[in-house]
This record gives C-alpha cells, structure tokens and sequence, in this order.
C-alpha cells in the first residue's frame, strides 16, 4: 500500500469516527474526536464499551473491529460479541 493510499485510508478512517462521533452527546463526541485525531484510542467507559451486544449490533459486524479481539478505535480486549456508542456496520 502506497503512502497516499494510507492517508487516504487514515482520513476515511476518521471521516467515519467524526461521523458517528457527531451522534453522540456533544461533550463526548468532542473527547472522542480529540483523541481520535491523536491517533489515540479511547478508553471502554469514554466509549460506554459493553461485552455484550445492543440488539442486533455487535463488534463483529462493526466497520472498525480487528479480529479476534481488537477495535481500531477503542483499548483492550474487545468481544467480538460486544457493543459500544463508536458502533459503525460494515455495510455503511
Ligand atoms: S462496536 Fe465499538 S468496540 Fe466494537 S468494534 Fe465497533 S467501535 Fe470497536
């Protein structure tokens, strides 16, 4: 992968967040932004990461999960059964 493809990559990435970010509450779309701009990822409970799913959506089928337990954007071991508020579907 070339190093154009990789910004582009990196901006989609965070286009994606700020998207979803921008769902969420105001002052955590705000953290969550900022830590996404450092590259950072951000803690379970900033998050509101849970170990189990919300309805149909899970870490499984979310645009950012890593298999078999990491998430793009979010620290720690994460369940492929689990959920949180950064949830993106794969089909988005
Ligand atoms: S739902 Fe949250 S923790 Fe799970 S993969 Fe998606 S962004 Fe990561």
């Amino acid at each position: 992968m070339t190093e154009h493809e990789n910004d582009r990559q990196r901006i989609s990435r965070r286009a994606a967040l700020t998207r979803t970010a921008l769902a969420l509450g105001a002052a955590t779309a705000a953290t969550v932004a900022r830590q996404a701009a450092a590259q950072q990822k951000v803690t379970q409970t900033l998050a509101n990461y849970q170990g189990t799913p919300k309805g149909n959506d899970h870490c499984e089928v979310c645009l950012n999960f890593q298999p078999p337990n990491t998430c793009k954007f979010v620290q720690g071991d994460i369940s492929p059964n689990g959920w949180c508020q950064l949830f993106t579907p794969k089909s988005q």
